[in-house]
């Protein structure tokens, strides 16, 4: 059992160095190569992929994992080696269970949609985009086959980002959290004068920026020898290794966004950095799921990144290096202009309050369209109407609705909930660290965030993939998913900032 053991973890490894070189390579794609590199290393890429993917799924891999099962029972189930094993084995499962054949096709499909969807939104064709749009529907119907029997067919999809995860659970939390959101919406709509954000617009210099930036980012506990940040059109978030996190973002010299996308992929940074060294080179080195790690970003990026006490702490920072633009204003007023809420048609620059309707339409459309109940030719009106019913807005534009996302067009349907999931996994956990760390206001007050980060470390980071999304939870908050916290938060938040009636 120990030499068998020691060839898994070997074997593990060995994918695991070729899937982070991918990784790297992934990086350097979106952020350093000259875009004639295109070519050259979408070979690369597939190579390695595949590469990766056939040692995992190779047949001395499944032998290894039989030869523990008449151990298993006997493993301390929070052991690194019952854990290994279990992960590896589910993962292994999932994997062998699609065609190559399948693989194949739903790769080449998503490499050939992708530049028609660019095409298509920049010319605002809903028509060039359906067929690549009903070629991809068609596959994944394909895929959930392969997943048979399962209790709906949108499991089979979810459980890709956010292994174990129902579909009707999600559609009883997102119910629940549509409810709430809907009248909070409504009744800031109401008050939609009392946060003026105009002083957020104009001349804001890219290396004052970079300034601010940098000077925010090593407080949350970015280190220079172990992180980094570069440019890149969508801002994302990978690991070289354990010592090495790489942060992106996209500046724009009218406006602040960069500094909140650097916050938030400081989270999912953080997530990576903060996994257990021992869990390196294994598949449990990394992030729960894409739920739980979007619970990280947001949590960095709202929770502290616009809340009182950090603008309390760092407005003066952020006004010094931009006076002509924020001179006249105090903390709380750029507290308030970085909290305004507007129901706006882009899910990528929607406020905090209206996010979550942009994820709970895609994931109803979704399921639509996987279950044959909608015709992906009726997408776009589906879309329209879920836009006027949830936010009150007309979509006069095909490619600020349907087509804004690239999501469908790569095949990542399943994936939308797990942005809310995040939001959801937030409130709850930020429930929990309140209580824990009374204190943390006037922390974040003095710029000293090492309490909370030591507290995710501890609680949720470390761990990696060992427990699934629902077990994390259960340990970390001692319930399962539930919207209320976030709602309570949300509530209290721009109840006073909209001097909402209580
Ligand atoms: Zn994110």
């Amino acid at each position: 059992m120990e030499a068998s053991y020691a060839k898994l973890v070997e074997r593990l490894g060995e994918v695991q160095d070729i899937a982070s070189s991918a990784g790297v390579l992934a990086w350097d794609q979106r952020t350093k190569m000259p875009v004639a590199g295109a070519a050259a290393r979408a070979d690369q890429l597939s190579t390695l992929t595949r590469l990766a993917f056939e040692r995992f799924t190779a047949d001395e891999i499944g032998s290894l994992l039989e030869e523990f099962r008449p151990y298993e029972d006997s493993l301390d189930r929070d052991s690194l080696e019952a854990s290994l094993i279990r992960v590896t084995r589910r993962d292994y499962e999932k994997a062998v269970r699609v065609p190559l054949e399948l693989r194949g096709e739903m790769a080449r499909a998503g490499a050939l949609a992708e530049p028609v969807w660019r095409e298509a939104r920049k010319t605002s064709s809903f028509e060039l985009f359906l067929p690549y749009l009903e070629e991809a529907i068609e596959l994944k119907k394909r895929y959930i086959e392969c997943f048979q029997p399962v209790d709906e067919p949108y499991d089979a999809l979810l459980d890709d980002y956010e292994p174990g995860m129902k579909t009707a659970e999600v559609r009883a939390v997102f119910a629940e959290l549509r409810d709430g959101l809907v009248p909070l919406v409504a009744a800031i709509a109401e008050r939609t004068d009392a946060v003026d954000d105009s002083a957020l617009t104009g001349d804001f210099p890219l290396e004052r920026q970079e300034e601010v930036e940098a000077a925010i980012l090593h407080a949350f506990g970015f280190a220079d020898e172990e992180w980094r940040v570069d440019e890149t059109a969508h801002p994302f978030a990978s690991k070289g290794g354990p010592r090495d996190v790489r942060l992106t973002t996209h500046h724009q010299a009218n406006n602040l966004t960069s500094l909140f996308a650097c916050m938030h992929e400081f989270g999912h940074g953080l997530y990576e950095y903060q996994v257990d060294r021992d869990l390196y080179r294994t598949p449990l080195g990394r992030g729960a799921s894409l739920g739980v790690h979007e619970s990280q970003s947001r949590m960095w990026e709202n929770m502290i990144g616009r809340s009182l006490p950090f603008w309390e702490r760092f407005f003066p920072t952020v006004r010094d290096a931009f006076p002509g633009r924020l001179g006249g204003l105090d903390a709380e007023g750029f507290y308030r202009a970085v909290n305004r809420v507007q129901p706006s048609l882009i899910r990528i620059h929607a406020d905090e309050v209206t996010y979550n309707l942009h994820i709970i339409l895609r994931f109803e459309l979704e399921q639509a369209l996987v279950d044959g109940s909608l015709a992906p030719a009726d997408a776009r009106e589906a879309w329209d109407a879920k836009i006027e019913e949830y936010l009150g807005i007309d979509v006069p534009d095909v490619a600020d609705g349907v087509l804004q996302d690239m999501h469908w067009s790569g095949g990542a349907i399943g994936y939308f909930p797990t942005y809310a999931l995040g939001n959801v996994i937030s409130g709850q956990l930020w429930e929990r660290i309140r209580r824990e760390l009374p204190d943390l206001d006037e922390r974040t007050r003095a710029g000293e965030l090492g309490d909370l980060r030591e507290w995710l470390r501890e609680n949720v980071h470390r761990h990696g993939r060992k427990y699934m999304p629902a077990e994390l939870l259960e340990r970390t908050v001692g319930g399962g998913l539930d919207p209320q916290p976030l709602l309570a938060y949300l509530r209290a938040k721009f109840g006073q900032i909209y001097e909402l009636p209580a």
